[in-house]
C-alpha cells in the first residue's frame, strides 16, 4: 500500500525550526508557563483551536485539536515540554538553549533536544501539516507540563478532565518520547520493597562471640536478590531488579542490629505484584536455609506507590495501524522497544483503558550535557504520525 501524499511532503526544516523554538525557551519542570504560551500563540497565528487546561496556572497544559471527535474516533499525540535542568553548563558545546544543526546535518543539539521538545516539534508539525485535510474523528496533541516530576499538573491534569467531560476521550494514544523508532506498546512496571535483616548489636570485641551483623546479612541478601532476572516478554524485553539504597550501622564500635535496604523492582506484563513478592521471599529464604541466624522482614510497597506493568495488545487497531504505517513509510518491518526504558506518561493514559502505543525518535544525552535529537529520526516519525493518523481517520484514502 502506498502511502498518504502528504508523508511525501514532510518538510525537514519545518520540524528543525518548531523543535528549536521550543527548545531555546528554558522550561525546568516548574517553569513550564514561557514555552506553553508559545504553544498557544503558535496555533493561535496559524488558525489552530487549542484549549488551556492547567490545575496550576504556572504550569498548563495545551490540547491542540484539528478535525470533529463526533465524525469517528480521537487520536492524541502526548509530548512533554519540561526538561530536567541543566546541571553543568560548561559541558555544553553550544549552550543548552541556543539549538544547533550539527554540522554534518544530522543532530540537533539542546536541552530536550532528545527528552523531548523534538518530539512535540513533530506533532505540532504534523497538526499543522493535517489542518486542511478532511479528518473523520478528531487529531489532538496534549503538550503537557510536569512529566518529569509528578504528572500532576501534566497528563493527570488532562485525564481528569477527559474524566470529568470537558475534553474528548482519546481512542488512541500516541506517545512521541524516545523509542529509537521502534514500538512500544508495553511499560514495566514498578514495585518498591524495602527488606529489614536483623542481627544482634554487640561490642566489636564480641562480634565472633554474641553479635550477630546486621550489614553482613544484608550483604548476603543483597547477593541474592541482584542480577539478571531469567524472563522475556516479546514486547519489552526483561524485568530489572536493583538495590538502591542501604541504612545499617550507629558507630565505628558497635556491631550492628539491624540493616534495611530499598529494593526497586520493574515487572513485566504477565507478573503481579504477589508473584514477584514470592519470588523474592524465595530467594532470601534460599539464604536462611544455609544460615540460621538470617533473619528478615520485608515490607511490600511501603508508600503505597505500586504500578502494574501495561501492556496494548498487538491487535489493537492502533498497533495494527503504526505497525502498517511503519510498513509503508520505512519498508522496513516494526520491532518493538525491547530496551531497559523507563516508564513514560503513557502508562496513564493505559490506566484509564485507552490503547496506547510510544514511538518516537533516537536520541542521546537526553537529561545530560549536549543532548541531541537525530533529525533524520524526526522526519521518520512526522511521516509514520502522519501515515498512522490518516490511516485511523480515513482522511483522502
Ligand atoms: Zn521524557
Amino acid at each position: 500500500m502506498s502511502v498518504h501524499p502528504l508523508v511525501e511532503a514532510v518538510d525537514r526544516d519545518a520540524i528543525i525550526r518548531i523543535a528549536s523554538q521550543l527548545i531555546a525557551i528554558p522550561s525546568t519542570s516548574g517553569e513550564e508557563k514561557a514555552v506553553m504560551d508559545f504553544v498557544a500563540d503558535w496555533c493561535a497565528e496559524r488558525n489552530i483551536d487549542f484549549t488551556i487546561v492547567a490545575n496550576d496556572p504556572n504550569r498548563p497544559n495545551v490540547i491542540v485539536s484539528i478535525g470533529d471527535p463526533a465524525t469517528g474516533p480521537t487520536i492524541a499525540m502526548n509530548g512533554h515540554l519540561d526538561t530536567v535542568p541543566v546541571s553543568d553548563p560548561d559541558a555544553w558545546i553550544s549552550g543548552p538553549f541556543e539549538p544547533r544543526v550539527s554540522e554534518d546535518g544530522k543532530k540537533l543539539f539542546g536541552r530536550g533536544a532528545s527528552d523531548m521538545k523534538s518530539s512535540v516539534g513533530v506533532m505540532l508539525y504534523v497538526i499543522d501539516t493535517l489542518k486542511h485535510t478532511p479528518l473523520k474523528g478528531c487529531l489532538q496533541a496534549h503538550v503537557v507540563s510536569d512529566e518529569e516530576l509528578s504528572a500532576r499538573f501534566g497528563t493527570l491534569a488532562v485525564i481528569e478532565e477527559i474524566k470529568a467531560g470537558n475534553l474528548p476521550r482519546p481512542d488512541y494514544v500516541l506517545i512521541g518520547e524516545k523509542s529509537d523508532l521502534k514500538v512500544r506498546n508495553a511499560e514495566r512496571g514498578i514495585l518498591a520493597l524495602e527488606v529489614i535483616f536483623h542481627g544482634r548489636a554487640s561490642h566489636t570485641a564480641a562480634a565472633r562471640a554474641t553479635g550477630i551483623n546486621a550489614i553482613a546479612k544484608a550483604a548476603k541478601g543483597i547477593l541474592a536478590l541482584e542480577g539478571d532476572i531469567d524472563k522475556f516478554h516479546p514486547a519489552i524485553g526483561k524485568p530489572v531488579i536493583s538495590v538502591n539504597m542501604i541504612e545499617a550501622g550507629v558507630a565505628h564500635n558497635v556491631v550492628p542490629g539491624e540493616a534495611k535496604i530499598s529494593v526497586d523492582r520493574r515487572l513485566i506484563p504477565g507478573e503481579t505484584k504477589d508473584s514477584v513478592v514470592a519470588e523474592i521471599r524465595a530467594q532470601l529464604d534460599a539464604v536462611a536455609a544455609t544460615d540460621p541466624d538470617f533473619k528478615y522482614t520485608l515490607i511490600v510497597d511501603p508508600e503505597d506507590h505500586y504500578i502494574e506493568a501495561n501492556i496494548t495488545e498487538e491487535d489493537s487497531p492502533l498497533v495494527q495501524a503504526i505497525q502498517a504505517s511503519i510498513r509503508s513509510v520505512t519498508g522496513q518491518e516494526p520491532e518493538y522497544f525491547v530496551a531497559w526504558a523507563g516508564a513514560t506518561d503513557g502508562r496513564f493514559y493505559r490506566k484509564e483503558g485507552i490503547d496506547t502505543v510510544g514511538y518516537g525518535p533516537y536520541g542521546e544525552n537526553a537529561h545530560g550535557a549536549n543532548e541531541a535529537g537525530y533529525i533524520d529520526d524526526l522526519v521518520t516519525e512526522a511521516k509514520v504520525y502522519i501515515e498512522t493518523a490518516t490511516r485511523l481517520l480515513n482522511a483522502g484514502r
